[in-house]
């Protein structure tokens, strides 16, 4: 995972999505932190999602320990339909 600042972060995250979707496939999933630590993803926790290629969800996450850390994740899918596991594309630390 590479640690960006705000700005690079963001440009790396592009604009927002806002869509309703269940994202409840992807709760309890762990994910690896900017902090350090590794998450579990909840689908109601602070997130957003973003746009990605082909079936892959990417998201904003906020980490549970520190408000300043976000993370941005992308799902990884097994057999093209299948979610396997989160990848943690970049960190940023003073969000
Ligand atoms: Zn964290």
């Amino acid at each position: 995972m590479k640690i960006l600042n705000k700005f690079e972060f963001l440009a790396e995250a592009g604009p927002p999505l806002h869509q309703d979707r269940d994202f409840s496939l992807y709760d309890g999933a762990p994910y690896s932190c900017a902090c350090g630590s590794t998450h579990n993803f909840r689908q109601f926790g602070k997130f957003q999602l973003y746009p990605s290629h082909g079936t892959n969800a990417k998201f904003m996450v906020q980490c549970p320990d520190n408000d300043t850390v976000v993370t941005l994740i992308e799902t990884k899918n097994k057999f093209l339909m299948f979610f396997d596991r989160f990848i943690s594309l970049a960190g940023c630390v003073d969000a």
